[in-house]
């Protein structure tokens, strides 16, 4: 089967433990050293099998075959791909049965980042990932006063609207993050916007 790798930890020897998510599952599997295999790294998308075994409760991994990206030599592509598919781990890691879902929204990402900016990829990427877990704030309502915003709206983490008066961070055009969560856009956002809202995503999914 295939999937990605979210979580990799380091055990006795060079053994590892590897979460895999896949599209019904995420698998906590067991990797023994083995000079031969190949190297894996969070973020890979691999095919593999698992061996269960009466001993141990842990499945072990095995015949790993790395799946490819086009962009994997580009360096910061690879970078700020690895940093988002690792907030996935704590973010899903007492689940066991995943939907179809979120397998799917890293195919799409991988995908679109063959063309896109990255972290513009990402954003939008993540956008939907809250618009699916029902935590899209498209009311606009200040998470502090509880009051609608009109004009200047600015996000903490999860995206969480506020007004920029409220939280004292930094402000944007309300329009742009309508594009953004309506239209799961980034194009009006400049760089520097970007940059923060990229800041803002690793505090956490
Ligand atoms: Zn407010």
């Amino acid at each position: 089967m295939q999937g990605y790798i979210i979580n990799i930890n380091s055990v006795k020897d060079e053994d590892l433990i590897v979460t895999i998510l896949t599209e019904s599952n995420l698998y906590t599997t067991y990797r023994f050293y083995g000079a031969r295999h190949s190297i894996i790294h969070v973020g890979f998308k691999i095919d593999f099998e698992l061996e269960t075994n009466l001993k141990s409760s842990i499945p072990r991994l095995k015949d790993v075959i790395q799946i490819g990206y086009p962009w994997i030599q580009d360096a910061q592509k690879l970078y700020s791909w690895q940093r988002f598919i690792k907030l996935f781990y704590p973010h899903l890691k007492d689940v066991e049965e995943i939907e179809e879902f979120y397998f799917n929204l890293l195919d799409t990402l991988a995908h679109k980042m063959v063309k896109q900016n990255p972290k513009r990829a990402i954003i939008e990427n993540y956008v939907q990932l809250c618009e699916h877990e029902g935590r899209l704030h498209t009311e606009y309502e200040c998470l502090l006063c509880e009051e609608i915003i009109e004009n200047d709206i600015s996000l903490v983490r999860s995206f969480l609207p506020t007004h920029a008066k409220c939280s004292y961070s930094k402000r944007f055009s309300i329009n742009k993050i309508k594009e953004l969560f309506e239209e799961k856009s980034s194009l009006q956002l400049s760089d520097e916007e970007v940059e923060y809202l990229w800041d803002i995503l690793l505090q956490g999914l």
